[in-house]
């Protein structure tokens, strides 16, 4: 008998002729000999619906009671789904967050789990039930009710696959796979049978919207064999795995962009050791995430320092950095959210000298100035503006033949 953690995502549980479906989809794995576990989003819209409400009201609604607010998107599927399948004949259970005893930080709106206590849903298990979770949300130590950050319900399924060690984690979601990138901006974007975690990390927190990225880590970290297929369609998904097992090597698997990027510069700072840490302590004080980071040496002993931020941060962190430039007698402080980021991905370059330079040979091409650009082992991302996005994931796509079954 195996374990089965079966999502679904807003979409797909959006009617309740969805919610029927999804019903008669876990029955399926029920009957076919499974353990069936599932976690279930807010139906779609739902969760922006509460956020409008909020800021109907407020302009800045207080993290706690924003809390309270978004989780009850979960409650209402996970009720709706119980009774969809006992109506069915099946025995299910349906529990919030905090019933369960998804135990995270306090950090409301991007709270992170830290420990589930799985008995109640063993026990239920045990009993022939199917267990309905509601994705999202949690609770922290002091009882206060939380939720994971946009997309969190993948999260929820893949930590509640890592404790009760399932066989695999399985994303039901509106598309039918990982994509070698956005089909609605590449319409010849090919399906991919395998990619591995590192890979599809890469790709989510590149603005690869199909998995939250807390999801992918989780799963890398405990080995949690995930996969991604439609709600509406039959077919094998993308199974996400460990390099060792994937079946396809291409030396690209794909291309990520993310339109939320802000940038923010800093110059004629003081070249002195922990000036990094006064720009950035203050930014990620504030509960920021810097990712790019580019600082370089003028010629006059100062330094220039330049860093990105999520666009939703970009108000908050400049006026940090103004702040900061005026304690360190900086010269200047400015920003620019009008960029984009766009990055290649693939374990094959880890082997593969000259990735980069064909990168920025076939933007060049076509005459995209790069604005910065930063490297991993298996990743190269330049930041441009953002009119160019389209165009230049479009002319990578093809010149690293991603579209073909034999990729370059
Ligand atoms: N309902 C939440 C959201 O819209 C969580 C999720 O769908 O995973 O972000
Ligand atoms: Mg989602």
């Amino acid at each position: 008998m195996a374990l089965i953690v079966q999502k679904y995502g807003g979409t797909s549980v959006g009617t309740v002729e969805r919610i029927q479906a999804v019903a008669d989809k876990l029955i399926k794995t029920r009957d076919a000999g499974n353990e069936v576990v599932v976690v279930v989003s807010a139906m779609s819209g739902e969760t922006n619906r509460l956020l409008g409400l909020a800021r109907e009201i407020t302009a800045h609604p207080e993290g706690r009671e924003l809390d309270v607010l978004l989780s009850t998107g979960e409650q209402v599927t996970i009720a709706l789904l119980s009774m969809a399948l006992a109506e069915k004949g099946a025995e299910a259970r349906s529990y919030t967050g905090a019933q369960v005893r998804i135990t995270t930080d306090e950090a409301h709106n991007k709270a992170r789990i830290k420990k589930i206590d799985h008995r109640c849903i063993c026990d239920d298990l045990k009993q022939g039930r199917i267990v309905v979770v509601a994705g999202f949300q949690g609770v922290s130590e002091n009882g206060h009710i939380t939720t994971l950050g946009r997309g969190g319900s993948d999260t929820t399924a893949v930590a509640l696959a890592a404790a009760l060690k399932a066989d695999e984690c399985q994303i039901y979601t509106d598309v039918d796979g990982v994509y070698t990138t956005d089909p609605r901006v590449v319409p010849s974007a090919r399906r991919l049978e395998t990619i591995t975690f590192e890979e599809m990390l890469e790709m989510a927190s590149l603005g690869s919207k199909v998995l939250q990225i807390r999801a992918v880590e989780f799963a890398g970290k405990y080995n949690v064999p995930l996969r991604v297929l439609s709600s509406f369609e039959d077919g094998p998904g993308t199974l996400i795995t460990t390099e060792e097992q994937q079946v396809e090597q291409a030396l690209i698997s794909g291309i990520a962009f993310n339109r939320d990027e802000a940038q923010l510069t800093i110059t004629g700072v003081p070249d002195t050791p922990g000036v990094a840490y006064q720009i950035l302590g203050p930014v990620s004080d504030a509960n920021i995430e810097v990712d790019m980071i580019v600082q370089n040496i003028g010629s006059d002993g100062t330094t220039d320092f330049t860093f990105t931020v999520n666009r939703t941060d970009y108000d908050k962190a400049l006026k940090i950095l103004q702040k900061v430039a005026k304690e360190l007698g900086a010269r200047a402080c400015s920003g620019n959210n009008e960029i984009v980021k766009i990055s290649l991905v693939g374990v094959g370059m880890r082997s593969h000298a000259g990735i980069a330079a064909k990168m920025f040979k076939v933007l060049a091409a076509e005459g995209i100035n790069l604005l910065m650009i930063s490297t991993s082992e298996i990743k190269v991302s330049v930041l441009v503006e953002e009119k160019y996005l389209e165009l230049g994931v479009r002319v990578l796509h093809s010149a690293f033949g991603l579209e073909n079954e034999t990729a370059a």
